[in-house]
């Protein structure tokens, strides 16, 4: 083993590949080693990249070329009462963000859930997918392997579940487009997010499908699963979980609380969040759920890139007789409290602040609870930025909080 300076010399003298110091030292002095190279080439100075709590080790799975890691400060809001299917009871929301104001705002909505007596949550459905796209002649074998796949559900499914003890397919829906077919398999993967579990179990169908027909795979993700990319398949569909929450908020807390009317409140939902977004030709129908899901995916460890997929909501809020009725829709939430980066140390910690480290009982508890929560916060950041834009104070909130 040698130390990170004669190792980053080697990368320098062209001895060592970057990505090869993990064979020749510890992980933490690879990273050191990859850092100093790094800072000689650039002329940057990492020192703070380099401090961090965790073992480089821990994070092997996660990342290539580790040089340290970036902090991004976590804040709490909370806490926030959800009744859920799975759980009933108040939350602390971790909320990772550089956003100043943010969790101010999705505090001062826990505070209105809270005078209402708290959220409902549920999960609608849960389908993690990956849809394979199939070449064939035309469009009469095109007919012939949908029609197959339709008779076939059954042995797809013991295919995709035999590389898997925890997954389940629940649907697979054919699509052609002229000589090309794709199947979008779509997964019940419990307490994992699944991306990676629906791949291989996709793949292992796919054989089945090309052993059995005259499609020929071309490749295993055919974009219309659709991950980490804008559409409107997963609006629609929905991907990963479906989850709604809704409040029903007295008039007199709206008053107090979001200093606003009732009234007020449902006329900017409905020509911002609803008239504007469909005048945008958004796919969000919402004010700022991106931020919540956002900020509660970096401090869970969730797949940040899906963030894309998260904003997929609509927020709809309805003047009743002595009540104001509030929900959000996400059409399309990927969670998951094991696997990928839930198990870093820090954010395995933030999970443990919901109770919902690891796989749950029965599994798949503990994502939907998870679920539960963020839709929850999401509702909470809607009727604190809708009640900021009613009481028209929100640059004033900003430049309190000096930002
Ligand atoms: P994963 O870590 O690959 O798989 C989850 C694992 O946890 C499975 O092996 C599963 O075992 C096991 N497990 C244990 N207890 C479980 C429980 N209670 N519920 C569910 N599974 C349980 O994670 P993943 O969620 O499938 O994939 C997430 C990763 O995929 C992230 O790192 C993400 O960045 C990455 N990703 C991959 C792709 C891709 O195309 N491959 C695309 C986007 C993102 P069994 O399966 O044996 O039951």
């Amino acid at each position: 083993m040698s130390d990170a300076t004669d190792l980053a010399e080697r990368v320098r003298a062209g001895d060592l590949a970057l990505h090869e110091l993990e064979d020749h030292a510890d992980a933490d002095t690879a990273a050191d080693a990859r850092r100093r190279f790094v800072e000689g080439e650039t002329g940057a100075t990492l020192d703070t990249v380099g401090e961090y709590g965790i073992d480089a080790a821990d994070a092997d799975p996660n990342i290539e070329n580790m040089i340290g890691t970036v902090q991004i400060p976590l804040g709490v809001a909370g806490p926030l009462p959800v009744a859920g299917e799975r759980a009933e009871g108040e939350a602390y929301l971790p909320l990772a963000t550089t956003e100043g104001a943010l969790v101010a705002s999705v505090n001062r909505g826990c505070a209105v859930i809270r005078a209402a007596d708290g959220a409902n949550s549920r999960v609608l459905k849960r389908a993690m997918t990956r849809a394979p796209v199939f070449r064939v002649a035309d469009v009469v074998e095109a007919e012939a392997v949908v029609e197959w796949v339709r008779d076939n559900r059954d042995a797809l499914a013991a295919a995709a579940e035999s590389t898997t003890s925890h997954g389940e397919l629940v649907e697979v829906t054919p699509y052609a487009v002229g000589d090309s077919v794709f199947l979008r398999f779509g997964y019940d993967t419990k307490d994992a997010m699944g991306m990676n579990m629906a791949t291989i179990a996709t793949g292992e169908a796919c054989e089945v499908v090309e052993d059995e027909t005259a499609a020929e795979l071309v490749a295993l993700s055919g974009n219309l699963c659709t991950d980490k990319k804008p559409a409107a398949m997963n609006a629609i569909e929905g991907r990963g979980r479906s989850v709604t929450a809704d409040v029903r908020i007295p008039n007199e807390v709206v008053e107090e609380r979001l200093h606003a009317t009732p009234d007020a409140i449902a006329e900017i939902n409905t020509r911002k969040n609803l008239l504007g977004s469909a005048k945008a030709g958004s796919l969000g129908f919402n004010a700022q759920a991106a931020n919540v899901v956002a900020a509660a995916f970096l401090a869970t460890g969730q797949d940040a890139a899906q963030v894309v997929e998260g904003a997929n909501a609509i927020t709809t809020v309805e003047v009743r007789e002595n009540e104001l009725y509030a929900s959000v829709s996400l059409a399309s939430l990927e969670v998951g409290t094991v696997g990928g980066g839930t198990k870093l140390p820090t954010q395995s910690e933030a999970l443990s602040m919901l109770g919902l480290r690891g796989g749950g009982d029965p599994p798949g508890a503990n994502a939907d609870r998870l679920a539960e929560v963020i839709a929850a916060g999401a509702l909470a950041g809607e009727l604190s930025l809708l009640g900021a834009l009613a009481s028209r104070h929100l640059s004033s909130a900003h430049e309190e909080l000096g930002r």
